[in-house]
């Protein structure tokens, strides 16, 4: 073979080479594309069962794992975070021990205390409260009972207190009654107040002269509809007042929606916005936050809110009493108020488990509110004497 015949035959095998080599990657090709095209990936998925499901189902089965696998890892990854945090808030909760205690009274020159739960337990006074009263008492501390009940005034509270042999003055008791009073005195509202709520808050009213109307007298009050009812309300009301009201009805409804709505410059005040309330000790009971949550319904208006955890009743002690905050300790049994209450106050704050919050709620994962130390009841501050 000459030279030129040889050159021949060798470009002819590197064709055929490269033809018979294409070949191959385009078969390659086609049945990736073919695999791809009619979903059988599912083949390698150690989750898919069988060969033969249908394209359709073997994709749905597939985003379906996906969506799985991804939403526990991000479970996971939540359930991770959560346990970290919780696991942090859980270490941060300090039990108070004795040398704790000495700290705590000698730095605090007043104490807030939450009643119920605090203080007495429905009308049982808690274990050791009165001795521990007095010994605060005799170490010169200035004492404060507040509490969101908003059903008596103060001159109501001071009957309890009495009745259960402590001996403190209606001066040293705030309720959410007194504070929505204690609130339109502060702007020098010389309006009229619709109440929502029972005797406490029109008691209040009355001790700073200022006009009301509904709270008992709409007890009972029902509204029957009938084609083209009007009802009328009173237009000089500029405030209504929402307490926690065992008589709520819809004449009461209507009437604070009329007042708020239609009333230039009507002021909606709540109480407090408790969730619930413990009226019996058998279970917890809808709370003012309730009957609020129905007049933030019909008006689409927040209201301002007086009650714990509000601002408002401590700036009203810190003011008129000259006490810096960071003399004052918050003694609760209610984390969502009481200590969230002395937190944003820039208070101290001692939880006690003789309420509603037990050890396994406050150490639950699902809290985030650490007060600064927690004990069983108020009386473990007499072992610091
Ligand atoms: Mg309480």
């Amino acid at each position: 073979m000459d030279n030129q015949n040889k050159r021949r035959e060798k470009t002819h095998r590197h064709r055929r080479y490269f033809l018979s080599r294409n070949s191959i990657y385009i078969y390659i090709h086609y049945i990736y594309i073919y695999i791809h095209t009619h979903e059988l990936t599912h083949i390698y998925d150690p989750h898919m069962s069988s060969f033969a499901s249908s394209s359709v189902a073997a994709r749905s089965v597939l985003v379906q794992n996906k969506v799985a696998s991804s939403g526990k890892r991000n479970q996971s990854k939540r359930v991770s975070a959560t346990t970290q945090i919780s696991a942090s808030m859980a270490h941060k909760q300090r039990k108070m021990d004795i040398a704790e205690a000495k700290k705590l009274l000698d730095k605090t020159k007043t104490f807030i205390f939450d009643c119920d739960g605090v203080i007495w337990k429905g009308d049982s006074l808690i274990d050791g409260v009165p001795e521990t009263i007095d010994m605060l008492k005799s170490m010169g501390k200035q004492l404060f009972f507040i509490t969101n009940n908003s059903t008596k005034s103060r001159a109501g509270y001071l009957k309890k207190f009495t009745s259960l042999g402590l001996n403190i003055t209606a001066e040293n008791i705030f309720s959410s009654s007194f504070a929505a009073a204690a609130y339109l005195e502060s702007i020098k509202f010389d309006g009229k107040v619709y109440v929502v709520g029972e005797t406490g808050i029109g008691e209040e009213l009355d001790l700073l002269g200022i006009k009301w109307s509904g709270c008992e007298a709409d007890k009972g009050k029902e509204v029957t509809l009938s084609e083209g009812l009007y009802m009328d309300h009173d237009k000089d009301v500029s405030a209504v007042i929402v307490g926690f009201d065992r008589h709520f009805n819809y004449h009461k409804i209507q009437q604070a929606t009329l007042c708020i709505r239609e009333n230039p410059g009507c002021l909606f005040i709540a109480t407090n916005t408790d969730a619930v309330t413990h009226l019996t000790s058998a279970q917890e009971w809808a709370g003012n936050g309730s009957m609020v949550g129905c007049i933030k319904g019909s008006t689409q208006q927040e209201p301002i809110v007086v009650g714990k955890p509000s601002s408002f009743m401590l700036d009203y002690i810190a003011e008129k009493y000259s006490i810096p905050k960071d003399e004052i300790c918050m003694v609760g049994d209610r984390l969502d108020t009481d200590i969230l209450f002395g937190k944003d106050g820039g208070l101290s704050t001692l939880l006690v488990l003789s309420g509603v919050t037990t050890e396994d709620r406050l150490l639950s994962p699902k809290n985030d509110i650490v007060p600064d130390f927690y004990t069983n009841q108020l009386s473990d501050l007499l072992e610091a004497k």
